[in-house]
């Protein structure tokens, strides 16, 4: 059956961002496909992990700060003890500011590109050599957005930084295509989580955005799902580098 091709089972899948919103789907969808979780957040997982373990997989928390690079060798490490293997990685932990370009701080921009994008790439390359080592294909999947295609307005180091992973998914799957390492990313259109509490708290932007969403509605983390299996899974081996909007259509407006 065709089908199995997009079973995880055996597989073990890091998400970083876990705790909640799209990580929080996003592990549970790999966890219905069959892949043991291990996520990494600042924030309790608990949540996470009693819906992984309501579609019968397993999970294994680590409490860490993403804001630097420190974390990264311990992440592979606890997960291989955990685990045995890494196969999946899901780089999905993020933060967005919203200032004025003409006001915007040293801070503000630091503070997004360190996480959205310094830490994508170091934990990116730390899984990598334990692909390498395991002598095994993996598949990492990045976490765009749309101002990976658009400008934006008062987010300029959120833009820089999912325009950056957009750029670093295809610079990776280039070199990393011979290893039979996967690097694709998904750019999440305008989704109900925290990240767009404040958007969506404007009745005004609120309704401007909606209004142009041609599915008439916001996005839902389980929206993330069935991407996120297929781009972890060998139903995608000859995908590489590219980058699924998952946006009800706003692009194609
Ligand atoms: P969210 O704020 O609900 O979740 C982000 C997760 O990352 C949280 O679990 C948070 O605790 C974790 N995190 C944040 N800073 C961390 C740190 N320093 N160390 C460890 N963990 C940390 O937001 P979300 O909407 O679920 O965002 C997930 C990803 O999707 C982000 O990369 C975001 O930029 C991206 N995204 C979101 C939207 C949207 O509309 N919500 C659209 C496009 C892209």
């Amino acid at each position: 059956m065709y089908v199995s091709r997009f079973t995880l089972e055996g597989k073990t899948a890091i998400v970083t961002g876990a705790g909640t919103g799209l990580g929080q789907g996003m592990a549970v969808g790999l966890a219905e496909a069959g892949a043991r979780i291990f996520g990494v957040d600042f924030i309790d997982m608990g949540e996470t992990e009693r819906a992984v373990s309501a579609v019968g997989s397993t999970f294994h928390g680590m409490t860490a700060d993403l804001s630097t690079i420190k974390p990264v060798e311990q992440i592979i490490e606890r997960a291989v003890a955990a685990y045995g293997t890494v196969d999946i990685l899901v780089n999905n932990a993020g933060i967005i500011k919203r200032n004025d370009s003409i006001d915007f701080t040293e801070k503000e921009w630091d503070d997004v590109l360190n996480i959205n994008l310094k830490t994508v790439f170091f934990l990116s390359q730390a899984v990598a050599r334990q692909f390498l080592a395991q002598e095994s294909p993996g598949k990492i999947i990045n976490v765009a957005s749309m101002l990976s295609f658009q400008g934006g307005i008062r987010v300029p180091s959120y833009t820089a930084s999912k325009s950056g992973v957009m750029g670093l998914t295809r610079l990776l799957a280039c070199e990393w295509a011979k290893h039979r390492i996967n690097v694709n990313a998904i750019a999440p259109g305008y989704m109900a989580t925290n990240n767009t509490e404040q958007l969506r708290a404007d009745a005004a932007r609120s309704a401007e955005i909606l209004g142009r969403i041609p599915a008439g509605r916001w996005g839902l983390p389980e929206d993330l799902r069935g991407p996120v299996v297929f781009l972890a899974s060998a139903a995608s081996d000859y995908v590489n580098g590219y980058t699924i909007a998952v946006d009800g259509g706003w692009l194609a407006r």
